[in-house]
């Protein structure tokens, strides 16, 4: 492990504290839980390549138990038929606590995903954030509405739907945490969060914060550390559930929904993304390659909904690469807990080597090498480095068409708007487009003509509580986050009828 002398950011005496137990359990029913066949995993700092925890793998039983907790909590703890001003109350303590302690929670999060210290500190803000903002929205969900039918007293009444599963990824483990347990906590059901083998430890540290303070009922909020095939396999089988929410890849998204499938349990997909952005010849190039440039390399590329296929408008394409390739040489690639850096490792040996592999597999498929990209060197560290990466060519290109999650973006010129559509909406994935121009219907037209869940004007990877973020295609189904409709999401709703 890292000493805090070898840091710039020194780590704090509690996250130390926490990094100093000798194996991280599960938690469940309110207290920890071994793995029952004493199985754990290591979990790695992607800066230094070397070790920071150990985390118990739990097996299917394991899980079982979990879900037992959460499905006997809902029945008997109160927290399901708490009042609704209660419950919230509960939510923006939970957001209280996570914000006093915002430095603790961004340094585990940025240990552990390898995210610059900033960026993690966003995501824990996202993180309260959102639990504020569910908290408020709760209180005024209409839990009973009468319905004018002639002949009949009628109404629609709001209920919790009981456990709700989650598996979430390692590229945001806090904020999605956040998007996924809010709402489900807010209509007063009970939660079984599966955490990515990568990044487990914010999840972890929250369930530490929540017993010290003694925040929720025991069974309210489990989380289950272990392995995919295993720990996720168990989550996304178990028939007890009644809502899922599967947040990560397509292809793990299919057996998640084909589990869900099989059990008639309710599933929410986010899945991946291959987003364009639409650049027309009016924008100003030097701040669009601004933007474009630090979107692409915000937590080094690991994003679903960035963009990476830059559609230029022809006659600025020769200027707007040319800026951008200027950029890109000068990102600041560093240790995550350094100042002044402006790009971390990825996450893994795996995933530098999947995007190393994306660079060769595009040029060996016909695409030009405009920005070289590689192993980026760390003085003193043996992390997952990379350097930022652009490739050129016909979008016929297998870097343009599959999801790389790396510092790489994939560049193409169009013609006229009926073009740069077309090409935006050759995918088939759709999570979010953005299209870039002074001409604000010209933008407001492109931006409705995208087959996405999300079309963004003159940004990129702009998620707002209150507007519903989701994707189609090969990025998502069954529904979105942050927004009321996700709250609804998670009440059942029966309707009452009777003949006067
Ligand atoms: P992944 O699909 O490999 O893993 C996601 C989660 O699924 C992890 O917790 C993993 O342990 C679990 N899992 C793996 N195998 C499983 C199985 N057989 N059954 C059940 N669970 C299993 O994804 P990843 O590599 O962790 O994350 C990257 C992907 O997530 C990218 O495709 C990215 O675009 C996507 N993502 C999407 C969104 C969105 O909002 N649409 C947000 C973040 C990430």
């Amino acid at each position: 492990m890292s000493t805090t002398t070898e840091l710039d950011q020194a780590l704090l005496p509690e996250v130390v504290a926490f990094l100093g137990k000798a194996v991280h359990h599960a938690f469940v029913d309110g207290d920890w839980l071994e793995a029952s066949n004493g199985e754990t995993f290591d979990v790695v700092d992607p800066g230094s390549g070397e070790k920071i925890a150990t985390v118990s793998s739990l097996q299917k039983a394991d899980v079982d138990k979990a879900v037992d907790a959460a499905a006997r909590s809902f029945a008997d703890s109160g927290w399901a038929k708490m009042p609704v001003a209660e419950r919230s109350a509960v939510l923006h303590r939970i957001a209280d606590a996570v914000e006093h302690r915002k430095s603790q929670f961004s340094q585990i999060e940025s240990l552990d995903c390898g995210k610059v210290y900033s960026q993690a500190e966003e995501d824990v803000q996202g993180f309260i954030d959102t639990f504020r903002y569910f908290a408020d929205l709760a209180q005024t969900v209409n839990y009973r509405s009468v319905i004018a039918v002639k002949n009949h007293e009628a109404w629609v009444a709001r209920h919790p739907w009981g456990p709700c599963g989650f598996i979430i990824p390692w590229n945001f483990p806090i904020l999605l945490a956040g998007w996924g347990l809010a709402p489900a906590l807010a209509a007063g059901n009970t939660c079984v969060l599966k955490p990515a083998e990568d990044t487990p430890l914010s999840a972890l540290y929250l369930c530490h914060v929540i017993q010290e303070l003694d925040l929720l009922p025991p069974g309210v909020l489990n989380v289950v550390t272990g392995m995919g095939e295993t720990a996720g396999a168990a989550v996304a089988g178990n028939p007890k559930f009644r809502r899922m929410s599967f947040t990560g890849s397509p292809e793990v998204g299919r057996l998640v929904a084909e589990a869900c499938g099989r059990n008639l349990v309710p599933v929410k997909c986010e899945l991946g993304g291959k987003g364009a952005a639409v650049v027309f010849n009016d924008v100003d190039i030097a701040v669009t390659a601004d933007k474009l440039v630090a979107a692409i390399t915000y937590h080094t590329g690991q994003v679903c909904c960035d963009a990476t296929r830059w559609l230029i408008q022809s006659d600025i394409y020769d200027k707007f690469v040319g800026e951008c390739v200027d950029r890109m040489q000068s990102v600041k690639v560093g240790y995550q807990l350094d100042s002044g850096t402006q790009m971390g490792p990825v996450v893994s040996a795996v995933q530098r080597k999947r995007v190393l592999g994306y660079l060769e597999k595009g040029v060996t498929d016909g695409a030009e090498l405009v920005l070289k990209g590689g192993v980026a060197e760390v003085p003193g560290k043996s992390g997952f480095y990379v350097k930022p990466a652009l490739l050129a060519g016909s979008l016929n290109n297998v870097a343009a068409r599959e999801e790389i999650f790396g510092p790489v973006a994939f560049l193409t010129p169009f013609k006229s708007e009926e073009d740069g559509i077309r090409m935006a909406n050759d995918t088939e994935y759709g999570l979010g487009n953005s299209v870039w121009s002074q001409d604000l219907a010209r933008c407001a037209r492109v931006a409705e003509a995208f087959e996405s869940g999300n079309g963004w004007i003159n940004a990129h990877n702009l998620i707002v509580h209150g507007v519903p973020y989701a994707g189609i295609g090969k990025s998502g189904m069954g529904g979105g986050v942050v927004s009321p409709e996700t709250l609804n999401d998670y009440l059942r709703p029966i309707s009452v009828i009777r003949p006067v």
